[in-house]
This record gives structure tokens, C-alpha cells and sequence, in this order.
């Protein structure tokens, strides 16, 4: 039986892309080899390459002066890329920390510039809120805005998009990307780990605007220069081939259900759908203020905390898996990404009601 998964990541991917990837696993288009066989730099894998990016591109309406990388060391590889190739080692940066992940990513700036200014600092709510748009305090000569648009662990998403000005805004997609339609035009730079959204863990997107691009400081390894990278169409070292065909079809089928538009629709009313069984219920509880509660991640709490594990295997024995919250914070969290069917929202809110009856 597949189980309704409701992981944080890597997560649940489409069944038909799982059966397309079963189906052609050991004969790849006629190859009479399975897809992780064969050269990135053979015909077929170059084609599919060109595919995903141009998917990806019509997809997220990316503008032709953006460059599409596909890179590997996931979203933390990023942390340290992304000083390295947009700043120098005396330049300040703003930060914005709303998390766990944000304060990371800020942690490893601080190994690579003179300053990090924290612009807004959300530590106090317990990462419950994000900062109002008026309350930011930016460096004006900062050489770039990062923000988290979705803390994965907190729950907690922007309802706005920062305004650094001229400042390049850079952003942490990782669990939002492609969730819905966003304004690439908005930012410099965003990037996001694959295993969320777009496919299986070991690929990066990188979409970074051109003139941004190119300017790495001396010292920058090689496969963390976007320039060097695009030069070569990121295959600068062997990409990591099975992900990125895996994501091509899960690309296909996004274009097939109607792209993002169709899929914003559908993970905003399967998140109303679970918050508002979680707030009507006077059993379970979402601490996350209202206007910037998550469309992906949902965290909440059971009325004691030593029902949580009685939660968890009785939540396994009726196929829904991996409710366990981050072992940063406990409690439970369900991931809602784009493959979570809304049949799995509402067989999860039936299970927390029958839940909610027979322990409350
Ligand atoms: N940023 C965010 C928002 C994340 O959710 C994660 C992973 N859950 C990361 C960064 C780290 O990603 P990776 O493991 O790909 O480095």
C-alpha cells in the first residue's frame, strides 16, 4: 500500500512519475539502459537537460536575462555560494532571521564577510511571525537582502515580498518553490534544494539574474561559480543525472495538472483545509500567527505531549506516515507539497477528528 507521506523532505513525489520512472528503470527511450547508466553528455540526457530547464522556465515565467543552474550540495551549498559569488569579504549583508533555516544560512554569511546585519529578528515570537514590511532595517549598502519566503521548520511563511530597493533580494525556496506562481522579476537570486518540490534530494536550483552572475570572488571554487557553471550549462562536474531526469517528469506532470496557477489553488485550499480542523477542533493547536501561517508545512500540537506517540503509530497504521515534528521543536508537522493529494489532507483531518474523539 503507498502511504499518504507527509515528510518535510525528501518528500512525497507523484505516483505517475513514480510509475513512469518504474516502468522505463531498466530501458531508458530504447538505450537498453536505465537513465543513471548513461553519459550526461550523450544525446538523450542532453535533451532531457534542455527539457527540465525549459519547463522550469515557462513553468516559473523566468526572464531571459536570469540563468537556470542546476547544482549539487543542496540549499546549505548555497549559504556559502551565495556570499561567495555576490559579495566581497568586506561587504555587509541584511538577513532577515525568521527561523531555523534563515539563521543558518545567515551563520554561514558571517564566515565569509566582514558583517551580517540582522534587519529583522523574529527569535522573540519563538519564529511564530515574520517581520511587518515597514519594520525591516535594511543597510542601504548592503550587497544583498536574503530572506526565507517558507521556514520548513516553523511553519512560518512571508504573506509579502521584501522590498530591498535596488538591493538584490536573494531567497531561500526551498520548500515553496513552484508551489504557486511567484514574480521572478522581484529577486536577484533564488534557490532551492529539489527534494521538496521539484524531485528526489542531490540537486540545487540556482536562478540567478545575469549581471549578478560572473562576478565571484578570487577563490571561489569552480563549481561554485555561477559563472562557471552556466559556461558549461552546469555540467561543469557530472551532474547528478537520476535527479534531474526525475524532476523533469515531475515538471511534465506539473504542466499537466496546469501548472501553478492550478497548483497554488489546490495547496491554498488543502492548507485551509488543515488549519481549519486544527483550530475547530479545541483538541490540536497551530502556533503560527494567522496572516503568515505556511502553505506547506503545518506544524501543530496535541493537548499532551505523551499522546504524541500514540498519534504518530496510529496515524502510520491508517497510511499516513511522517507526521513527527522536526526534532528541533517536536510536536507533529504535516508537509503539504505539491504531490500531497488533496485525498491525503482529508484523509489526515478525518483521522486527527477520530483521533481528537477518542483521546480528548
Ligand atoms: N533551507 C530550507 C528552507 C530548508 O527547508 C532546507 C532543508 N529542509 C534547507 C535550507 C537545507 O537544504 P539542504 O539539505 O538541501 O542543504
Amino acid at each position: 500500500m503507498r502511504a499518504f507521506n507527509f515528510a518535510a523532505g525528501p518528500a512525497m513525489l507523484p505516483r505517475v512519475v513514480l510509475d513512469q520512472v518504474r516502468d522505463e528503470l531498466l530501458d531508458w527511450q530504447g538505450t537498453g539502459s536505465s537513465v543513471m547508466e548513461l553519459s550526461h553528455r550523450g544525446k538523450p540526457f542532453m535533451a532531457l537537460a534542455q527539457e527540465c530547464e525549459a519547463l522550469l522556465r515557462e513553468l516559473l515565467a523566468v526572464p531571459a536575462d536570469y540563468q537556470v543552474l542546476f547544482m549539487q550540495g543542496g540549499a546549505r551549498g548555497q549559504f556559502a555560494a551565495i556570499p561567495l559569488n555576490l559579495a566581497s569579504a568586506d561587504a555587509t549583508l541584511d538577513y532577515l532571521n525568521t527561523g531555523m533555516w534563515s539563521k543558518l544560512a545567515l551563520g554561514e554569511a558571517r564566515r565569509f564577510v566582514a558583517r551580517v546585519n540582522v534587519a529583522a529578528d523574529e527569535a522573540a515570537s519563538c519564529y511564530t511571525t515574520v517581520p511587518a514590511p515597514e519594520a525591516l532595517r535594511l543597510e542601504p549598502r548592503a550587497a544583498f537582502v536574503h530572506y526565507t519566503p517558507n521556514e520548513t521548520i516553523g511553519g512560518v511563511e512571508f504573506p509579502y515580498v521584501p522590498d530591498s530597493g535596488s538591493v538584490p533580494l536573494v531567497a531561500d525556496m526551498s520548500s515553496t518553490l513552484l508551489s504557486r506562481p511567484i514574480d521572478v522579476a522581484r529577486y536577484g537570486l533564488i534557490y532551492a534544494g529539489a527534494q521538496k518540490n521539484l524531485g528526489p534530494a542531490g540537486l540545487t536550483l540556482v536562478i540567478v539574474r545575469e549581471d549578478l552572475s560572473g562576478h565571484a570572488r578570487p577563490g571561489t571554487p569552480a563549481v561554485w561559480d555561477y559563472q562557471a557553471v552556466a559556461a558549461e550549462g552546469s555540467m561543469l562536474n557530472t551532474p547528478p543525472t537520476f535527479a534531474w531526469y526525475v524532476a523533469t517528469l515531475v515538471l511534465r506532470w506539473l504542466k499537466a495538472e496546469g501548472g501553478l496557477a492550478a497548483m497554488g489553488e489546490r495547496n491554498r485550499a488543502k492548507a485551509a483545509a488543515l488549519y481549519n480542523a486544527i483550530d475547530a477542533s479545541g483538541f490540536y493547536a497551530n502556533p503560527v500567527a494567522r496572516e503568515c501561517r505556511s502553505w506547506m508545512n503545518v506544524p501543530f500540537t496535541l493537548p499532551a505531549q505523551q499522546l504524541e506517540a500514540h498519534f504518530v503509530r496510529e496515524a502510520r497504521a491508517a497510511g499516513l506516515t511522517n507526521l513527527e515534528g522536526h526534532r528541533s521543536v517536536g510536536g507533529m508537522r504535516a508537509s503539504l507539497y505539491n504531490a500531497m493529494p488533496p485525498a491525503g489532507v482529508t484523509a489526515l483531518t478525518e483521522f486527527m477528528a477520530d483521533f481528537a474523539r477518542r483521546h480528548g
